[in-house]
């Protein structure tokens, strides 16, 4: 008897219709003789709504009582789903976060995954349940509901399927597979049969919303494989799984130099202006925001003038009234003059393992961005990834070209 973990986005129960069609597909795997666990995210926009709603109410909602609005998504969800499964005849069980015994630490609306104790999920399967799992949430050492970040419902199934040492990990959502690029952008885009942990954690650390970051590194770290699939066909997905384990495609692998374009909407770019030339500055800067729990992505030092730097970086716009608040009193204490921001700003990027091993990749990316007359405003790269800040109303396109550029769709 197989364990099988089933992970449905929050496009996939987005209405009664669709919630009754997932209920079905979870009880034809129960039929074929597996346990099944379920995990789901909020219906629908329903997330993005209720921080609409308390950003109305404040412009700083207070972050543990953002925790407890964001957890009711995931709660409407399980106990929708239970309902349907019930209705179908067969018996199932809804449990919040807390009562699956998964443990967070402290970081509110991005807390990390301290510990599973599946206890209670191994009792109700062990009495002939599917058990149905709110996804994003956990419970904090101070007995608070916490959120485990954007997309975090990827990382509950992927961690539960790790504690409870699952035989698969299916994450059921809108599109049919991981894409060479986001299909809503590039409808030539093609799906990836196999993907590496790392390219997929590069790729979704740098915008493709199809899978959240942390919880590819969950996989990475228990040798968890993935199968992104889609919820309303039966089509073979995208198999994510460990370099080692992609040997076989490894020849064609190095040959495809790059793999993927992505592109992220969701930055903002700071720029401390006249900030003076001496040792500890950049410390002082990027230690507030990190004790901030705010993650700093490309970062640009220009040479100093008179002693005097510019330092810009980038942030997710979901930090950015934090950030902001931080940056002027580090502005304070450094003697800085002004710190600005610009929200029109969105970063390009094309990955590859592939990059490891070929010259010329980034100067092919900045002739492709410049013959179709983008400007870069900022450049980082690693060893499997190149990544280009450009205005907000050009990224399209510029997918759009180095998707064509490295031949993706073919
Ligand atoms: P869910 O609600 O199931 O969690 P998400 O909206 O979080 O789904 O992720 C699925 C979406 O990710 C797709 O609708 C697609 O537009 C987007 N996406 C971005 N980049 C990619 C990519 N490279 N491959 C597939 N989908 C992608
Ligand atoms: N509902 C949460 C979000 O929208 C978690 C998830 O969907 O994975 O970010
Ligand atoms: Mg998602």
């Amino acid at each position: 008897m197989a364990l099988i973990v089933m992970k449905f986005g929050g496009s996939s129960v987005s209405n009664a219709e669709k919630i009754k069609h997932v209920a079905k597909r979870i009880v034809e795997k129960e039929k074929k003789g597996n346990k099944v666990v379920v995990v789901v995210s909020a219906p629908g926009d329903m997330t993005d709504d209720l921080i609409s709603l308390a950003e109305g109410v404040t412009e700083r909602p207070d972050e543990r009582e953002m925790d407890m609005l964001l957890a009711t998504g995931e709660q409407a969800s399980i106990a929708l789903l239970s309902m349907a499964i019930k209705h179908l005849g067969w018996n199932s069980i809804s449990l919040t976060g807390p009562q699956a015994g998964i443990y967070a630490d402290t970081t509110y609306t991005k807390a990390r995954i301290t510990k599973i104790v599946p206890t209670k999920v191994h009792k109700e399967l062990n009495s002939g349940k599917i058990v149905i799992v709110a996804g994003f949430q956990g419970l904090n050492p101070n007995r608070d509901i916490t959120t485990l970040g954007r997309g975090g419902s990827d990382l509950t199934a992927v961690a539960l399927a790790a504690a409870l040492k699952a035989d698969s990990c299916e994450i059921y959502t809108d599109v049919d597979g991981v894409y060479t690029t986001d299909p809503r952008i590039v409808p030539n885009a093609r799906k990836i049969e196999y993907i590496s942990y790392d390219e997929m954690l590069e790729m979704a650390g740098s915008g493709a919303q199809v899978m959240q970051a942390r919880s590819i590194e969950v996989a990475k770290k228990f040798g968890v494989q993935i199968h992104v699939r889609s919820t309303f066909s039966n089509n073979q997905g995208t198999i994510i799984k460990g370099d080692e384990k992609l040997k076989s495609w490894r020849k064609k692998m190095e040959d495809v130099v790059v793999s993927s374009v992505t592109y992220d909407k969701n930055q903002v770019k700071f720029t401390m202006l006249g900030v003076p030339d001496r040792p500890g500055i950049a410390a002082v800067m990027f230690g507030a925001l990190a004790k901030g729990g705010i993650n700093v992505d490309m970062i640009i030092q220009s040479a100093p003038r008179a002693k005097y730097n510019d330092i810009s970086f980038t942030v997710t716009k979901s930090d950015l009234k934090k950030a902001n608040e931080i940056l002027k009193k580090v502005k304070a204490k450094l003697n800085a003059e002004a710190v600005v921001y610009d929200d029109n700003i969105a970063k390009v990027s094309i990955v590859g393992v592939g990059m490891r091993s070929h010259a010329g990749v980034a100067s092919k990316m900045f002739n492709v961005l410049a013959n179709a007359k983008i400007n870069i405003d900022m450049i980082s790269t690693s060893e499997i990834k190149i990544s280009c800040a450009v205005k907000q109303d050009q990224v399209s396109r510029a997918v759009a070209q180095l998707h064509k550029a490295f031949k993706l769709h073919k």
